[in-house]
């Protein structure tokens, strides 16, 4: 129920409009939505019927940032079925710790690795991250001052608090440099799993790391030996 109008006791028409495009579905996903259903699906069509009447049996697995500008689909450009998607703040991976709490990406994980049988996870990190920001600079303005940020981000607390102590690097350093190392930290923390590791020593399952450069849409792949990042190969042609 709206409040009645302070002056005249009637319904404000401003107000009255703004409620009711606050509680309208966004416009933007209505339009986009309609592009889907007369572009994408049109050419999909049978994929996704046979998808849902087999079922998914993606082969890969990303754990990827939550951020708008790092979307896993976009950058590999794949198709519905095809990738199994995790996303959270600054795409960690959390250590094995079965002790009851909430753990959406352990979850995550748990089903791609023993229902879905992937045969890849890939952590995908970025520039630009904000939750890498935020774990640089806690006692700047939070990303958002909340209760759950600070906490997630003290997964990479040790490697956070010497990067940003390291005053020979510059800020672009430290931050691409903790995004890069937030990867392998992900990536050990992945083989605590006591499920990953086994198949992955049984060569059933591989982990990868890889950092997506916003501004030149570029993707860089973590070599597994020595764990720096090169950028991957493309021919324009
Ligand atoms: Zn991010």
């Amino acid at each position: 129920m709206l409040p009645p109008h302070p002056e005249c006791g009637k319904d404000d028409p401003i107000e009255t409009t703004r409620t009711s495009m606050m509680n309208s579905f966004p416009d933007r996903l209505l339009e986009g939505y309609h592009d889907f259903r007369s572009e994408s699906l049109s050419h999909e069509r049978e994929r996704y019927q046979r998808l849902a009447d087999d079922g998914q049996t993606p082969e890969v697995m990303v754990i990827a940032c939550c951020d708008s500008r790092a979307a896993p689909e976009m950058i590999f450009h794949s198709l519905p079925g095809e990738i199994f998607v995790m996303r959270n703040v600054a795409n960690l991976a959390p250590p094995y710790k079965p002790d009851g709490a909430f753990h959406a990406t352990s979850a995550a994980l748990e089903f791609a690795v023993q229902s879905l049988k992937v045969k890849h996870i890939v952590v995908l990190g970025h520039g630009r991250c904000g939750g890498i920001r935020a774990a640089l600079d806690p006692k700047s303005e939070p990303l958002s001052p909340g209760d759950f940020i600070g906490k997630w981000m003290e997964l990479l607390g040790p490697a956070a608090e010497a990067i940003a102590k390291n005053e020979w690097m510059t800020d672009s350093e430290r931050q691409t440099a903790l995004e890069h190392i937030s990867v392998r930290h992900s990536i050990a923390n992945l083989r605590t799993f006591p499920g990953i590791s086994k198949l992955e020593g049984k060569d059933q399952l591989s982990l990868h790391g890889a950092w997506f450069d916003i501004a030149l849409g570029e993707l860089w792949t973590m070599d597994p030996e020595t764990g720096d990042f090169k950028r991957a190969p493309f021919d324009p042609n």
